[in-house]
């Protein structure tokens, strides 16, 4: 079966910079492809900006930021409610989009890359509304102003979600925006950015600049112009952002990579935890910051668990992410997918035990970055595996003997972005999940919570996105003394 073909829609040949309130061509001219991963066919196009592009929309942000800082909060607010209406009306295009340009299934599409995305935006505005703008403090008036020029540097994993769980925030405060979405993924970025001009947001204060990251992310960065600079993405690239933003003492907000745990404590519902968390590993074929890439079971239940895990894995549908149905799409370039493989024959060689998947190709999909969903244990602590953020439908189950070496392993990495803990009843996993260094812990299967602030320590990151914490990441803090 070879993957069916998504029609090409003129809204993905894109050629265009958003600047100032209107599409003008870049400075160069130069345009990109877009692949379908599905299908490894050209999809749509988009602009290929370069620095001077980075520079008249800093220039843009930095003149639209006065007035629209001084806005009263709810007056930003009808703005912002009109852009969601704007993106609701366009949410089936954003589906189709997201399947074209991510190869995410369709029904992964439309829940955790689009309503979600709505949703972020939706608790956004709650919080906004709720929000201290002005606030007494002995004889003190405390107020809370938008930080300036934000400059949205973004990955292609959840390419509309990510967006908005930046802009979202930074409008909401009042700052000017330049964003900058991955190569890969621009095609959703520009949709947003129809549902924005639609929505006659004023001239600059969002501005869209697709380009390489290195140029137009580092610019960025760089610019004297920009007052704060959020990204997501890898945590090589965000140590990158961070130091070339230091040197003009910006405000940088960091979302990056994750290896996050699912520890299953002894009494836990085996037959609910190990599916749920194979397939939060599995999500969005693994391209997900928040997947919980390593499951830890006592070791009495090893056997139990990894048979549910392969079962379960070996179920999920691979293939067309345009087909309803289909659970795991392809990963999202021929690069990514050589990466993913590559880990996965690594750990093989390594001396781990494959109990479900592989590195070779899916039977039947000849074209396509697909990987098979899989499932490796007997992997020691230190194993690369185990370390390292693989970005792709591979989980690693591992045995503890006794609670405190669970919570061992499970901070057992250098990073610390989500988790889960499921107990034989709420307090026990929570009082795993009180020492668990990682910013989400999802207990018992606890849902999504678009208003709860999300983020991570250690080498996750810092900052924090999502409700009343990513407005604060755009707010600057100021006491009148009356
Ligand atoms: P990446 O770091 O390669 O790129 C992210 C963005 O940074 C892209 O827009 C890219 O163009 C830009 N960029 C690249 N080099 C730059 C530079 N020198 N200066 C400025 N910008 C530059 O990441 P990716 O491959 O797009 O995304 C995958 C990574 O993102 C994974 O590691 C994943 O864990 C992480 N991620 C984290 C979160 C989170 O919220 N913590 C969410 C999604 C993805």
């Amino acid at each position: 079966m070879s993957a069916r073909r998504t029609a090409r829609r003129p809204e993905w040949d894109r050629s265009a910079v958003y600047i100032g309130g209107r599409w003008r061509e870049t400075a160069s001219g130069r345009t990109v492809e877009v692949e379908n991963p599905a299908t490894e066919a050209a999809t749509g196009t988009a602009a290929d900006a370069g620095a001077a592009d980075a520079e008249a929309a800093v220039s843009a942000a930095a003149a639209a930021f006065p007035s629209w800082s001084a806005l009263p909060p709810r007056e930003r607010l009808a703005v912002l409610e009109r852009v969601r209406g704007a993106l609701e009306r366009r949410r089936d295009l954003l589906v189709e989009t997201t399947v074209a340009e991510v190869g995410a299934p369709l029904r992964v599409a439309r829940e955790a890359h689009v309503d979600t995305g709505l949703d972020v935006l939706r608790a956004y505005l709650d919080a906004a509304g709720d929000l201290a703008w002005e606030e007494r403090v002995g004889n003190s008036l405390v107020l809370r102003e938008g930080i300036g020029v934000a400059a949205c540097i973004t990955p292609w994993n959840y390419p509309l979600y990510q967006v908005l769980a930046k802009i979202g925030g930074a409008l909401a405060a009042g700052a000017a925006v330049v964003l900058k979405p991955a190569e890969l993924t621009p095609l959703s970025a520009y949709l947003l950015t129809d549902a924005i001009d639609e929505a006659d947001v004023p001239p600059g204060v969002f501005n869209l600049v697709p380009g390489p990251g290195r140029v137009v992310g580092e610019a960025l960065a760089a610019h004297p112009g920009v007052d704060a600079v959020s990204f997501t993405g890898s945590t090589r690239v965000g140590a990158r952002v961070a130091a070339v933003a230091a040197a003009g003492i910006k405000r940088v907000s960091l979302e990056l990579g994750g290896k996050s745990a699912s520890v299953l404590l002894p009494g836990a519902d085996l037959e609910a935890a190990v599916p749920a968390s194979v397939d939060a590993a599995m999500l969005n074929s693994g391209q997900t910051c928040t997947a919980w890439t390593r499951l830890l079971v006592p070791r009495a239940d090893l056997d139990a668990a990894l048979h549910l895990a392969a079962a379960h894995a070996g179920a999920l549908v691979v293939g067309d992410p345009a087909r309803p149905g289909t659970d795991l799409g392809p990963v999202v370039s021929a690069a990514q997918r050589r990466t993913v493989t590559g880990f996965i024959e690594r750990a093989e060689a390594a001396g781990a035990r494959i109990v479900a998947g592989g590195a070779e190709r899916p039977a039947g999909l000849p074209r396509g970055h697909y990987v098979r969903p899989t499932i490796v244990t007997g992997v020691a602590p230190g194993a690369e595996i185990v370390q390292e953020e693989v970005f792709g439908p591979v989980l690693a189950v591992q045995p503890y003997d006794g609670v405190e070496e669970a919570i061992a392993l499970a901070n057992g990495t250098p990073y610390g972005l989500a988790g889960a803990v499921w107990g034989p009843d709420r307090d026990s996993a929570v009082a795993v999940a009180r020492r668990l260094r990682t910013g989400q812990v999802d207990i018992n299967g606890g849902a999504f919570n678009p208003a709860a602030p999300f983020g991570g320590y250690g080498r996750s990151g810092n900052g924090r996105e999502l409700g009343r914490w990513g407005i604060e990441e755009f707010l600057e803090t100021k006491a009148l003394q009356l």
